[in-house]
């Protein structure tokens, strides 16, 4: 498995792929914007003309794409993966994604002999740069192990979740749990606030509670406390990833009201126009309008 290829050089597949470079493997990439490939290629890549070039020249093909239809085109679409890999070949899908696309995309590469393993990845784009994200893994052990030392170079902490599709189940779950975390704490210390409490008395009471969570402790102090709302993670990512799990959670038959409450405080934000804003943006909707600010002192 020296021979990778890598399409989608964003945010986030951008540094992961300079990882996979510096990690002694030959890579070719492939990403609809130019400047994206060329500095790969500056780094040492080779530049391919289409997914299915990409596959030709590869044994492993990972993608760091945008959403599911991005993900279902370049595997399967005119000139894709498809089109171009050999039979006993891998292709890793690291995008967030939703399980049943995953899946189908499997199941159509199957056809033509090649194995797919899901990795979503967690963390955030300095991370991507460091090659520690946390990888959320799915697909057949024996497949898994021979793409292990490829995903080693992109992250440190490594989960095997499953079959195909775990690990993209992993990652919806996760992030429809984090997004509405942050919708709940906004709501409710926004509320706190205009009701008489302060920040610190808020947290110092919720610490010894079950209302403690890690957005409290860590990610809300760190940017949305201090009145920063800059990515971070775009709150246009969160809202896919929890339209995604609420379709995830729909096709499971599971009652989702909670999620799709999250999706619609995501859609709210979106049509203020907040999508490029992090997805801590989320506590300034519940500021402006009930005038009041939630901030910590340092
Ligand atoms: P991005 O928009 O920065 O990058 C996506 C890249 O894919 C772009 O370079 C784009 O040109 C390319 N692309 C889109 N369609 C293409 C196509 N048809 N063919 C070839 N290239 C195409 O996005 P990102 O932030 O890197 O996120 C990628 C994935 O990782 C998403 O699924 C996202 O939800 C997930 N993710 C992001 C973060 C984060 O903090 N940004 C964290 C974890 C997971």
């Amino acid at each position: 498995m020296t021979n990778v290829g890598f399409i989608g050089l964003g945010i986030m597949g951008g540094p992961m792929a300079l990882n996979v470079l510096r990690g002694g493997r030959s890579l070719t990439v492939f990403d609809t914007n130019a400047d994206a490939v060329d500095r790969l290629v500056a780094a040492g890549a080779k530049a391919a003309a289409s997914p299915a070039a990409v596959a030709r020249a590869s044994d492993v093909v990972i993608t760091m794409l945008p959403d599911a239809p991005d993900v279902e085109r370049v595997a399967l679409g005119p000139n894709g993966l498809r089109d171009g890999f050999k039979a006993g070949s891998i292709y890793l899908d690291m995008s967030t994604i939703d399980p049943q696309t995953g899946r189908g995309v499997g199941a159509e590469l199957a056809k033509i002999g090649v194995a797919m393993v899901d990795s979503p990845v967690g963390k955030t784009a300095e991370h991507a740069v460091k090659g520690t994200l946390t990888l959320m893994v799915g697909g057949e052990p024996d497949v898994v192990a021979r793409v292990r030392p490829i995903l080693d170079l992109m992250g440190t902490d490594f989960f095997y979740c499953g079959g195909p599709g775990a690990g993209h189940a992993m990652k919806l779950v996760n992030n429809l749990l984090a997004t509405a975390l942050i919708a709940v704490n906004s709501e409710c210390l926004v509320a706190g606030v205009k009701a008489g409490l302060t920040l610190d008395v808020m947290t110092s009471v919720m610490k010894t509670t079950m209302a403690w969570n890690n957005q409290l402790a860590i990610a809300m102090p760190a940017r949305p406390f201090k009145g920063d709302f800059e990515p971070g993670f775009m709150l246009r990512l969160a809202h896919k990833d929890c339209r995604l799990a609420a379709r995830m959670i729909e096709a499971l038959g599971v009652a989702g009201p909670v999620g799709k409450a999250t999706l619609a405080v995501c859609q709210e934000g979106l049509d203020a126009g907040l999508g490029g804003k992090d997805v801590g943006v989320i506590l300034s909707m519940r500021e402006a309008p009930a005038g009041a600010t939630v901030r910590s002192q340092t």
